[in-house]
């Protein structure tokens, strides 16, 4: 028997009530907009999205389900996934987000690792096929309906509090294998706190997200939206596909931000310049997830002159670290991107391998993260937790923990940092390491090379491999490896001349739309 008659609802920090209250002054202002039936658009206000939000918490606490159940949210990013979210927030629910894309055997393994209570689809999914005992419930204008109800469950808590899991994100593995990545309510709050001392988004603005909703980059740039009082529209997957839907959805709703990935734009720069450098009101670009590279954020400025462009830095661990004004114009040899301070309320610091810190300018060394916005963990895996969130080297007494985030980085004389890869980017060529970022520098500069990558293939039995992947810009010749070898042993070490070499038209992405790598492998191994 449950030990409470009836749960606690105060919401004292609860992300709920933090990404709710701004809009509390404009109770009808657009919260969400999003694409309509009938192919305009659909406005749903704060006050709306509070009452749906409210009406769905009623109905999944009539479930049974107690603080800290887990439950996967599967849905594109639209209105009625923000109200079922911030449902989950309420009553203490942490939720996974997935979309309905999310690979069967991958969703699968999720659940396995994080045995949740339900399974919540939007009302028009299509998920069916899982493990039994799992309860099924969906989600829409209509409200919830339970299609299998959750094994019965004993409420043992009576209020959620702060330090609660607010959401399990599983990584999709830039960082090495998939993890879940343990989110608190309060960790969250002062993520949003520490970068809106920045004023990114103002009440006015409209925001486009754009990223997929099991990536923390669409859940974050939402909830920083709401969070400001300003206006999130999720753009869907069909509109992001095709660069003119895509121009023509950010002009009908009126768009002033964009948040993506670097590769949103490469399409968009390349098929329609015109369209891009007629979005009137928009205002500022704020990218996040890998480096941008510079050709491509140059034609960027050139076509949208005057526009703020924001480099947000970071981990799921962390939501971001940092949040960076782009020069404008970037200046004609500027190297690198830096990736500035840590957020207000945070600090980074760099630390030698012994795990001393780093001091002189241009030294490279791994960013350790103090900061209030933490992860608590990764879900079932104290051993990777341990290895993350570790002693803080300056005050190890203290029982403060710091986040070592596997990133490289070096500082300038004014003590801002510049990101240049992962610590697994470091790989060894024949006894030499070598940062694979440096042969990517190089390899963009070899004439008419629009994008590269470089990796390290193993090679049979041999050693490990050096290889280049390439695209080109239209109308340029695709390079012969004899001669790029010989450009890159122009400026680097014999060793880090790549082997071999793969030019493509495009650089496969994930879904999240990061460089992604095994399918670069494959194309390599394909040739
Ligand atoms: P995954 O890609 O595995 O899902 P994350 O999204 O958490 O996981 O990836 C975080 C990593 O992405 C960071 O540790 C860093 O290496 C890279 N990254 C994030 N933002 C930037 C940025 N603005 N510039 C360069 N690299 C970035």
């Amino acid at each position: 028997m449950s030990p409470y008659a009836a749960p606690v609802r105060d919401h004292a920090g609860n992300l709920r009530d933090y990404l709710l209250a701004a809009g509390k002054a404009t109770p009808d202002k657009p919260a969400i907009v999003e694409p309509a039936e009938d192919g305009g658009l659909r406005f749903v206000s704060y006050r709306q999205l509070e009452a749906q939000a409210d009406a769905y918490a009623a109905e999944l606490d009539a479930l049974g389900l107690d603080v800290g159940d887990r439950v996967v949210l599967e849905s594109p990013a639209t209105a009625d996934a923000v109200a079922a979210f911030l449902a989950c927030f309420s009553l203490g629910l942490p939720f996974i987000p997935t979309i309905p894309e999310t690979p069967v055997q991958r969703l699968r393994t999720i659940i396995g690792m994080a045995a949740p209570a339900l399974f919540l689809q939007a009302a028009d999914g299509s998920r069916e096929g899982l493990p039994p005992g799992l309860g099924m419930a969906r989600f829409g204008p209509k409200g919830v309906t339970t299609e299998q109800l959750p094994a019965p469950r004993v409420r043992r808590r009576r209020q959620v509090v702060e330090t609660d899991p607010a959401y399990l994100i599983f990584t999709s593995g830039t960082t090495g294998r998939p993890k879940g990545v343990v989110m608190s309510h309060r960790a969250n709050i002062a993520f949003h706190r520490g970068i809106r001392a920045h004023g990114l988004i103002g009440p006015d603005d409209r925001v486009a997200v754009t990223s997929p909703f099991s990536f923390d980059f669409c859940l974050g740039g939402i909830a920083l939206t709401l969070a400001s009082g300003a206006t999130a529209v999720p753009v869907p997957r069909d509109r992001l596909d095709f660069p003119r839907r895509f121009l023509a959805f950010l002009h009908e709703a009126a768009i002033t931000q964009v948040h993506g990935v670097p590769s949103l734009w490469r399409p968009l720069i390349r098929h329609e310049p015109d369209l891009v450098a007629g979005l009137d009101p928009l205002r500022s670009i704020l990218f996040s997830g890998e480096d941008f590279p510079l050709g491509d954020l140059r034609e960027l400025q050139g076509l949208l002159p005057g526009r703020r462009i924001f480099n947000l830095y970071g981990a799921t661990e962390s939501m971001a670290a940092s949040v960076t004004d782009v020069p404008d114009p970037l200046p004609a040899d500027l190297e690198r991107l830096t990736i500035g301070y840590a957020h207000h309320g945070a600090e980074m610091d760099v630390y030698d391998a012994e795990g001393a810190p780093v001091g002189e300018p241009g030294v490279v060394g791994e960013i350790y993260l103090r900061s209030p916005a933490l992860f608590s963990g990764y879900w079932a895996d104290p051993e990777a937790t341990r290895a993350a969130l570790v002693p803080d080297p300056l005050l190890p007494e203290s029982g403060q923990v710091v986040f070592r985030t596997g990133d490289l980085a070096y500082r300038d004389a004014d003590g801002r940092l510049y990101f240049c890869g992962r610590i697994d980017s470091q790989v060894q060529i024949r006894g030499n390491r070598v940062e694979l970022g440096e042969v990517e520098r190089r390899l963009r500069e070899f004439p008419g090379v629009s994008g590269a990558v470089a990796l390290v293939a193993p090679a049979g039995e041999g050693e490990p491999e050096l290889s280049a992947f390439l695209t080109m810009r239209p109308g340029a010749p695709a390079p012969k490896l004899v001669p790029l070898r010989a450009f890159c042993a122009e400026t680097l070490p014999e060793y880090m001349a790549p082997r071999s070499l793969t030019v493509l038209a495009e650089l496969p992405v994930t879904t999240n739309g990061k460089i992604d790598k095994d399918a670069l492998l494959r194309a390599r191994t394909a040739r």
